[in-house]
């Protein structure tokens, strides 16, 4: 499938094929319908901020879930969902205690060292920016990366949830 790769700051991102895993137990395939070009990735590209490439870009985003790990009991194929930037696990005393934004255990969200990496190209791992990748045709996500929305919710808009509207209201609220 095709992919938006990251191979360094100040260069293009470059159109390529690039491979996803299955998802394994608590993991999510999902179709990307709509994903926003958030100034945070705008950093990275022009190297602001460091991130080890090669890497696919894109964090706010939304889709629809095609495939469901063995575990998943939190959404299902054909569920519309938009992609949370803050991964937790729900076991550790943060998420426990209602701050699930502040989870101290997302090492638990994540691949084994030793499995095989949720994006690939030609076998060799690409980064995943953020837990999430969006600029590609398809996501492999932890089902806590997802938040399921109501259907007739368009998509293209939905997306903007998972940073922009979040990132600003958030500001609003709490700041
Ligand atoms: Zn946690
Ligand atoms: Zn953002």
């Amino acid at each position: 499938m095709k992919a938006a790769v990251f191979h360094g700051p100040k260069l293009p991102l470059s159109i390529e094929d690039v491979e996803l895993d299955k998802p394994q137990d608590r993991e999510v395939l999902i179709k990307t319908v709509a994903s926003g070009v958030c100034h945070s990735d705008l950093h990275f590209v022009d190297g602001f901020y460091p991130y080890p490439a090669p890497a696919v870009l894109g964090h706010e985003a939304a889709g629809i879930i095609e495939e469901v790990g063995k575990q998943v009991t939190y959404v299902k194929p054909g569920d519309h969902v938009i992609c949370c930037l803050s991964v937790f696990c729900g076991n550790c005393e943060q998420c426990m205690s209602g701050h699930p934004n502040r989870c101290s255990n997302k090492a638990a969200t994540q691949r084994n060292p030793s499995d095989k990496p949720r994006i690939s190209q030609k076998g060799k791992p690409v980064n995943q920016f953020l837990d999430i990748s969006s600029y590609c045709e398809k996501m492999l996500l932890h089902e806590n990366a997802v938040v399921k929305i109501r259907e007739d919710l368009p998509l293209d808009r939905a997306a903007l949830i998972g940073c922009g509207v979040t990132t600003g209201v958030g500001a609003v609220l709490n700041t």
